[in-house]
């Protein structure tokens, strides 16, 4: 059996219990060592055998699953963050599926959670915003077209930009382009909830110039929207004395 195992953001104590069990029940772990805390591999049984999928094509990465897979082993692929957020994992299912090879997936904690811990930020503030885009800049992968930054900025919703920290003089144009001011509150986080995290709030007209003066261009998260500041929003509903829910009664 392959498990899919989301790493978490970087700190080891930020995976979950069923994804350690995994690690430390597997015979092989092909792991993207370009993002893993290597020590969430000192979980991993003696003998057992480690791949770096970060010096692998995908090719060889399913050559690894399907000779493991034959001897017995019981094999995991772990990916930082969450799995489901540009970790190309649905290539790799698709072969284990034409090859009839059962496979599992178990959630991670995404970076951007991470970040927004590391911030102590709620995304979704009450009338201020109650939506968050993921999304990235193109790189080697292109974005379609109808999502544009400058079509997401519209929006003027919360905003986590993933795979972008070498891109923020065009990032920021697209922002702006889109709508949002130079002054809306932006964030910087660099290798969220690592021990060499660093973290820099400041306006989306100053990201770039930021980024640059502590040398961040890759593994950052930036972060674009009014509730990085908190300032105006209103209190919630489900709290409020007047306000019934299911659980209790308003007065
Ligand atoms: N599946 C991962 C994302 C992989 S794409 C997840 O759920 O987080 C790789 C990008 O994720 C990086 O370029 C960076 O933008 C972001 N990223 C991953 N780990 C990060 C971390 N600890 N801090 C900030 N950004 C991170």
């Amino acid at each position: 059996m392959v498990h899919f195992v989301g790493a978490g953001p970087g700190a080891k104590d930020l995976i979950t219990i069923r994804g350690k069990k995994f690690i430390e029940d597997a015979d092989m772990i092909i792991y993207a060592g370009s993002l893993i805390n290597p020590e969430l591999l000192e979980e991993a049984k003696p003998g057992c055998i480690l791949y770096d999928s970060a010096k692998m094509t995908l090719e060889e990465v399913a050559e690894k699953l399907v000779w493991g897979h034959g001897q017995g082993m019981e094999i995991v692929r772990l990916h930082t963050g969450d799995a489901s957020l540009y970790g190309a994992v649905r290539e790799q299912m698709d072969i284990l599926e034409e090859k009839k090879i059962p496979y599992d997936s178990c959630p991670g904690v995404s970076s951007f959670c991470g970040a927004a811990s590391s911030l102590n930020l709620e995304y979704t503030l009450p009338e201020v915003s109650q939506s968050l885009v993921i999304t990235r800049m193109a790189g080697r992968t292109p974005v379609p077209q109808k999502e544009s930054i400058e079509s997401f900025a519209a929006h003027q919703a919360s905003m986590a930009v993933f795979l972008s920290a070498g891109m923020l003089g065009e990032l920021t144009k697209r922002l702006l382009a889109g709508g949002y001011k130079e002054n809306t509150p932006a964030a910087i986080v660099y290798k969220a909830t690592w021990e060499d995290e660093i973290k820099i709030t400041c306006s989306l007209g100053e990201l770039e110039e930021k980024a640059k003066e502590r040398g961040i261009k890759k593994t950052a998260l930036i972060l674009v929207g009014d509730v990085i500041a908190h300032t105006s929003y209103q209190r919630s509903k489900l709290y409020h004395p007047e306000f019934s829910t299911e659980f209790r009664k308003g007065k």
